[in-house]
């Protein structure tokens, strides 16, 4: 027997506090756990909270299990919360820049406070391994600190990830934070053909990248840099050249997609109630609806909701519209629902899951977060692309230049009425001509989990390598 095989891993897991980091988290503590690691998964209690909140599960109690399920499955997982810093019902959208700054300074002091007790609490396995999400800047101090393998989770494609990688090549060539700003296209990043700036995630795009969000990016990004190794929820089989580049500098593995499977469905993710929009999808023909989300995150303008709403009611095509509770800017006209009459249906928030996995569904309109364009693809919706802010403008790339399994839905940046109509009415027509790339990339993705698949043999490697670390 090789020495290694005796080692088991226990992992700390740490997400950033919001949906899009949470979902793939989840997923991939499930895989993890479910291929022998220990794993022990933390939420801010904020989070916590609103999980309980959304599923009706109770207002909010700190001493709910949302893995017990798993558990009982046989799956070796623990939970566990920690404060963020704030009170729980502190506003933190309204106060931004000083949650984010909370989240620098005071959020690590917690997570050193609780890595420290679990490694010192004679668990068995001993904690070996810190997989915290590599949007935090605190994640090398901590692993250095309490001897741990430091594994950093990129929770988007691997371009975003190199283009950050890379934030200095692209300030030394003026493609960055330049007076002279370049705005031609991007030729010298190791792995990437070409890319344009505009392609860029938009803290790359902006010519005074000097916010607290900037700097705080920047300097997790730096923090990456001293990560053991990068686990990223992507596919080799679909950015290749770009991981090989990664690989020469750091052991890169793409697991991706890391979806929910069996065990996933008992454990709550959504921080929204889900409205149940199913009996509604039933009730239309195959492919008429086209579903329209902008994620957990990004905002549109009051304007571009005008527009948007404006462009939905000259369409003649079925819709179902998620329009967050907590976005005030999303006030629709007045009438809208009344104006619209059974051809739409908007809902604060759904399992988009269920969804896109829906026979009448036809199309999605997405901002293009990397979750929803790793779901898209799976269920075979194409998509039709307005990205808003971070990674989106990288992914809709990818979305729509490489794998062409989307269209834009507008060449520049603003929403008029009239183009979302013709787009839209348009796209459920022409979409049939991304199905072909559509069927290729989702079995991409088939493949890629099969046994013989690169994700499947690169979950296969990581737990060598991080064994062979702590050894
Ligand atoms: N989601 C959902 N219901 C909604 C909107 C989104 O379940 O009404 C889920 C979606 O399936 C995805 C996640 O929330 O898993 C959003 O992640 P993504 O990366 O697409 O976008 P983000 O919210 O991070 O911008």
């Amino acid at each position: 027997m090789e020495p290694e095989e005796n080692i088991k891993l226990h992992a700390i897991m740490i997400p950033v506090p919001l949906q899009g980091h949470i979902v793939p988290f989840i997923n991939l503590a499930i895989k993890l756990a479910s291929k022998g690691l220990t794993i022990t998964i933390v939420n801010t209690q904020q989070i916590h909270q609103r999980l309980m909140k959304a599923q009706s599960i109770s207002d909010g109690t700190l001493d709910y299990d949302i893995f017990s399920e798993a558990r009982k499955s046989g799956l070796d997982i623990q939970y566990t919360t920690i404060s963020d810093g704030f009170p729980l019902n502190f506003d933190r959208a309204g106060n931004h820049d000083q949650y984010m700054e909370g989240l620098f300074h005071v959020f690590s002091a917690h997570v050193d406070d609780l890595v420290g007790n679990l490694v010192n609490s004679n668990h068995n396995p001993p904690v070996s391994c810190l997989i915290a999400d590599t949007f935090y800047v605190w994640p090398s101090e901590i692993a250095k600190k309490y001897n741990l393998v430091n594994i950093s989770f990129w929770t988007e494609p691997a371009l975003a990830f190199t283009s950050y990688y890379h934030m200095d090549l692209l300030r030394i060539n003026g493609h960055f934070g330049s007076q002279d700003y370049r705005e031609d296209m991007i030729h010298y990043i190791p792995g990437v053909d070409a890319i344009e700036p505009g392609d860029l995630p938009s803290y790359l795009q902006d010519p005074e990248p000097w916010g607290i969000m900037h700097r705080y990016i920047f300097k997790s990004l730096e923090d990456a840099r001293k990560a053991d190794v990068i686990i990223c929820n992507t596919v080799q089989e679909l950015e290749s050249s770009t991981i090989s580049a990664l690989q020469e500098i750091k052991p890169f593995y793409a697991l991706g997609p890391i979806f929910p499977n069996g065990f996933t469905k008992s454990i709550p993710t959504n921080l929204w109630r889900e409205s149940d929009t199913v009996p509604w999808l039933n009730s239309k023909p195959k492919g008429s609806v086209m579903y329209i989300s902008f994620g957990s995150l990004a905002n549109i303008t009051r304007q571009d909701t005008l527009e948007m709403a404006h462009g939905l009611l000259l369409s003649i095509v079925s819709f179902i519209w998620v329009v967050r509770p907590d976005n005030t800017w999303n006030l629709l006209p007045s009438r809208f629902e009344d104006d619209v009459k059974d051809r739409g249906l908007v809902v604060p928030w759904c399992s988009q899951i269920d969804v896109i996995s829906h026979p009448a569904i036809g199309g999605f309109l997405t901002h293009c977060g990397w979750n929803s364009v790793l779901e898209s693809i799976w269920y075979k919706v194409p998509m039709l692309c307005f990205p808003i802010l971070t990674d989106q403008f990288t992914n809709r790339k990818l979305v729509v230049s490489e794998w062409k399994v989307g269209f834009d839905l507008c060449s520049g940046r603003i929403l008029r009425q009239q183009e979302i109509a013709q787009k839209i009415d348009c796209f459920m027509t022409e979409a049939d001509k991304l199905r072909i790339n559509l069927e290729e990339t989702r079995k991409k993705l088939e493949y890629t989990l099969s046994k013989n698949g690169s994700s499947g043999s690169n979950y296969k490697q990581l737990i060598i390598d991080l064994k062979s670390r702590i050894l």
